[in-house]
């Protein structure tokens, strides 16, 4: 049963790995350095500081994120709510243009009965007029009071139009605080769930942040922690002898020394730089155009001659 568990970590771990430290580990497997957790293990030619350094800051880098991550959050709850609180006040101001338009309605009903009542009145005083001063002076406000009642009653009728279509807007705007209601709840609900998330994450993160900086030593600490609060990193991988953080080359000599194994600062950024073997890219697969080779039921290491 261990035997297998082992097995199945070993050929997770070794397929990227130098054949060296593959047959160190079939066959030292029980040997007096194997307390390292093999997770970590880069290459047997890693010094196990670059692995510590490059793992903190991971580890510090996910941290950053995580932090972000959280920090991001309530902002998604603040606009879930900025947007109900919209369409609630578009739902409100058609409500109050309803309302308006009612009140004038009731002002414009009120008027148009006055007017009426009053050329009721005029036209009932015609019969008993005597003068033709007096009838032209009767006829001349009969004449106003119907032109007031044609004017009120077409605004009564344009207040009516406005009140349907601000009708179909407010049953519109309604739906709209349903649907942004609704998703405010779906927000806050995953914003709960995220932060339980990302709390796990912190407090995992945390614990594997304390137990690399316990194996580096504090000279190296100070270093990584000093470069990392200035620049966001501290460590930076050279490749094709360059820094692949600020991109900037590598002299000859640095990059003889990095590549064995040594711990310099980049002249350009002043970041660590260090070399991982496992990610030179492996020229041997390309010369080799064997292809239509039936794939092996173990992978076998890719640089035997390595
Ligand atoms: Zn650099």
């Amino acid at each position: 049963m261990s035997r297998n568990s082992n097995l199945s970590i070993f050929s997770g771990i070794h397929i990227s790995l130098l054949p060296f430290n593959a047959v160190n580990s079939w066959t030292g497997r029980s040997g007096p350095g194997d307390s390292t957790p093999l997770s970590v293990r880069l290459h047997s030619t890693v010094n196990p500081l670059v692995e510590n350094l490059v793992k903190l800051q991971s580890v510090e880098l996910e941290r950053s994120r995580v932090t972000l991550a959280n920090r991001a959050l309530p902002a998604e709850i603040a606009q879930a709510e900025a947007n109900l609180n919209k369409a609630q006040a578009e739902a409100a101001a058609l409500s109050d243009s309803l309302s308006r338009e009612e009140t004038l309605r009731s002002r414009l009903e009120r008027d148009i009965t006055q007017h009426r009542q009053r050329a009721q009145r005029l036209r009932t005083q015609r019969d008993s007029i005597t003068t033709p001063a007096q009838l032209e002076a009767l006829e001349h406000e009969l004449t106003f009071a119907d032109g007031e009642i044609d004017r009120l009653e077409t605004e009564e009728l344009a207040s009516m139009e406005r009140t349907e279509a601000h009708e179909a807007g407010l049953a519109q705007a309604r739906a709209h605080v349903e649907i942004m209601a609704g998703a405010l709840e779906k927000t806050r609900d995953r914003v709960a769930i995220r932060q339980k998330e990302l709390a796990k994450d912190s407090a995992a993160l945390q614990t594997e942040r304390d137990t690399v900086r316990a194996v580096i030593e504090p000279d190296w600490l100070n270093r990584f922690d000093r470069l990392f609060a200035s620049r966001g990193s501290a460590i930076s991988r050279a490749d094709r002898q360059q820094c692949t953080i600020c991109s900037m080359g590598i002299r000859p000599q640095t990059w003889n020394q990095v590549r064995e194994g040594e711990l310099l600062s980049c002249d350009s950024c002043g970041r660590m730089l260090y070399w991982d073997p496992a990610m030179v890219p492996a020229k041997e697969p390309e010369a080799v155009p064997a292809r239509n080779a039936a794939a092996p039921a173990i992978p076998k290491p890719r640089r035997v001659t390595g």
